[in-house]
């Protein structure tokens, strides 16, 4: 079968490999759809701590059922899946609190274990383990189906910001992820949406497609944001941008009682920001992170593009084959698309 392999940074190779074959409690995938993100644009330029060369990446995985390891029960070939991309332990502390988004233990699709740019993958034994095969609902496409990864850790976020009827939104970054801020947040009953970005031809291919109340570029964001909320300011700000500035602007433009996402990590040699603490003491701000999401979500996610409540096939601005995922990386480091989704 072809394969895309991470060797080493800029060196992303399309090889040939036997099939794999599951292991006892493993089940074979014949993947459909493995969708690209930002991170496998950081994975392709600076490689990752967690991946050990060579590494078949892709971790936004929909396909089939192709094959039972020994063992494994209530699944059969053909059964249309979904794989969450962070497998979290299970076991420990956070995870029987019920934190599983940052299990200290989490392992990923794509950095320990083979993932999705592949024509055949094998769902490890650890995802089945804390239900994170999912099925597929009737009527959602396998491109829509990997979408549900990403949207899973939109909704992590969203939980973790209390998004809720009424707000005022902001989302800062127009890409793919802050499309999906941008669609869930009017699911959840957001009064009005506002997406940012410094780009302005990204803002305006994005806003044609989700349609925000505003769609805000320039130096003086927060002012315009002021200005559209008579000052007072967002319920919520997220930033799916990795940028500390965007972050400082969050905690300008919160209003009182707001909260602020900070989604997008920043650079690790660059993490730190200003944040006046009295801004958030007096005006009782809530900063929240985020990390991922849990198997619970992705399960949730798939029934919000299910219901329709968050529509993803519009969003997928890209189809390509396998032989072209090292330009599928490029456009989606260009940014120049919403998503990128590879069909091997
Ligand atoms: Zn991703
Ligand atoms: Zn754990």
């Amino acid at each position: 079968m072809k394969v895309a392999r991470f060797h080493a940074p800029g060196d992303i190779r399309l090889e040939e490999a036997p099939e794999p074959s599951p292991g006892p409690g493993e089940v074979k995938i014949r993947v459909r759809n493995c969708s690209t993100c930002g991170t496998d644009v950081k994975i392709f330029k600076h490689g990752h701590h967690h991946i050990r060369p060579p590494r078949v990446m892709g971790h936004e995985i929909a396909g089939e059922v192709a094959e039972l390891g020994e063992g494994v029960t209530g699944w059969a070939p053909g059964d249309r899946v979904q794989v969450i991309a962070a497998i979290p332990c299970g076991q420990c502390e956070e995870c029987r609190r019920g934190h599983r988004t940052v299990c200290p233990n989490q392992e990923s699709m794509g950095y320990h274990y083979d993932g999705g740019f592949a024509e055949y993958t094998i769902v490890p034994a650890k995802v089945l383990a804390v239900d994170g095969l999912n099925r597929i609902p009737d009527g959602v496409g396998f491109a829509e189906a990997s979408v549900a990864e990403p949207l899973a850790c939109v909704l992590n976020g969203q939980e973790l910001a209390r998004v809720g009827e009424g707000d005022d939104v902001v989302v800062m970054g127009a890409g793919p992820i802050g499309c999906l801020h941008v669609r869930l947040a009017r699911s959840r009953g957001a009064a009005r949406v506002f997406l940012v970005d410094l780009n302005a031809e990204r803002l305006a291919m994005s806003a044609e497609r989700v349609n925000p109340d505003a769609a805000l570029t320039g130096a003086d964001v927060v002012d315009q944001v002021l200005k559209l909320t008579n000052g007072r300011g967002a319920d919520v700000v997220i930033t799916a941008a990795a940028s500390g500035a965007a972050q400082e602007q969050a905690l300008q433009m919160a209003a009182r009682q707001g909260r602020i996402s900070f989604f997008g990590g920043l650079p690790k040699d660059n993490p730190v920001i200003a944040c006046d603490s009295n801004l958030v003491h007096y005006r009782e701000l809530t900063i929240v992170g985020a990390n991922g999401s849990s198997p619970a979500h992705n399960a949730r996610a798939l029934d919000l593009i299910a219901s329709g409540a968050v529509p993803v096939a519009d969003l997928i601005t890209h189809h390509l084959p396998l032989a072209d995922v090292l330009e599928g990386i490029d456009i989606v480091s260009r940014g120049i698309a919403i998503k990128v989704t590879i069909e091997p």
